[in-house]
């Protein structure tokens, strides 16, 4: 084990039923100390049954997990959810309506005897509270309860309650889908740097592409229980390592295609074959003849007017920054584009469309 490993999963499977298939199903991963993964996936993947393994409430049926070095489930270990120094944060707060901002973040550092009132607290512990309100921003809250608060007040009360007992790692459960599109921005880069200031590792569940592209130094994306790939955002980003990966992470389009005397050959033109050395998907193989599907990145399409030219822009979405484009192929097939700098082009123009030959990625063809 490397000195700085905070979690590692070995084959972790967990199956509810035998008549069903694993919840989570094989799963090996490790996260360095202070580092974020986010584990992204469609809904019933997974996800939050991966989360329940780590922090104690779920036990695996075959596999284990170690915390800091230690094996807490699994190898005949089992060690309770309260004994794994691990916080966590739910989607739905999860606060004490009764206790203000204060006793919510105090709760976890006190006696339940006291019922978690900060006037029990000893001097370094009522620091931490401070230290954990300050963190996230709440100074001058402490006295609230939670119904006088916003939900993304909220929901910094929890991340500061989690953050409080100074724990290894914190688990976070789809914290901000509650929240509206604005507060969930700034909430995701103050959750990113308050992690980073404490040096707390995470591990963050979302179904959201951007959100964990954004907030994590490492992905896992998730498929039927078991991890299709897990590397840096940018890494998967570029570089997806299957067919699902960039459907689900950067909602790619896909293009039938036949290489042909050093090109590709497809129903709305022609494409440069890319330069070896950036071909994405070594295993596809690709010789003369060879049918394979092109990935394109909505944002690589070039849009050209062209009246000759076989695609037309069925629709057209103002997206803030950018465009997007929807276009019909003469087969019926809808590809997109994202344009921002490009001439805005009205619906029913006929486009030609380009693409860079170092950004085409090569996939088996799936038809
Ligand atoms: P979502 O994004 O919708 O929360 P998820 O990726 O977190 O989904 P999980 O909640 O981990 O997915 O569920 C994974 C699978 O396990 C689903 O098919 C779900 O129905 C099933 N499952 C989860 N908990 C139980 C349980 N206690 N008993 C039986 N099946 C369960």
């Amino acid at each position: 084990m490397e000195q700085s490993e905070i979690l590692r999963l070995d084959t972790v499977t967990r199956q509810f039923s035998k008549h069903l298939s694993p919840a989570v199903n094989q799963v090996s991963f490790s996260l360095q100390a202070g580092q974020i993964l986010a584990l992204l996936g469609e809904s019933g993947c997974g996800k939050t049954t991966l989360l329940r393994l780590i922090a104690g409430f779920e036990q695996p049926q075959s596999g284990f997990i170690e915390l800091n070095g230690r094996v807490v489930a699994g190898q005949g270990q089992w060690v309770p959810p309260e004994h794994r120094n691990v916080g966590m944060v739910f989607q739905d707060y999860a606060l004490f309506p009764h206790l203000t901002v204060a006793q919510n973040v105090a709760f976890g550092l006190t006696q339940p005897r006291r019922g978690g009132h900060t006037r029990y607290l000893s001097q370094p512990l009522r620091e931490l509270v401070a230290d954990a309100i300050t963190l996230v921003g709440l100074q001058g809250l402490e006295d609230r309860y939670p119904h006088q608060l916003s939900g993304g007040q909220q929901q910094r009360v929890a991340l500061a309650r989690a953050l409080a007992p100074r724990p290894a790692l914190i688990l976070l459960d789809e914290p901000l889908s509650n929240l509206d599109a604005q507060v969930r921005l700034r909430l995701r880069e103050e959750i990113r740097t308050a992690l980073k200031a404490t040096g707390t590792s995470a591990v963050f569940v979302t179904h959201d592409q951007e959100e964990a592209l954004s907030i994590a130094d490492r992905m896992a994306v998730m498929r039927h229980g078991w991890i299709e790939q897990l590397d840096t955002p940018e890494m998967i980003y570029q570089h997806p390592a299957s067919r699902f990966v960039a459907e689900f992470v950067t909602q790619a389009n896909f293009l039938p295609a036949v290489l042909k005397d050093e090109v590709f050959e497809t129903e709305v033109g022609y494409f440069s074959i890319p330069n070896p050395s950036t071909i994405q998907n070594p295993k596809a193989e690709i010789q003369n003849g060879t049918r394979t599907d092109l990935m394109i990145r909505q944002e690589d399409l070039h849009l050209e007017p062209d009246e000759a030219a076989p695609v037309v822009i069925r629709d057209r979405q103002f997206l803030g920054r950018e465009h997007r484009y929807c276009l019909l192929t003469p087969s019926g097939r809808e590809l997109h584009a994202r344009t921002t700098h490009q001439r805005l082009l009205p619906v029913g123009t006929r486009v030609k469309l380009s693409v860079a030959a170092a950004a085409l990625q090569i996939f088996p063809c799936q038809d």
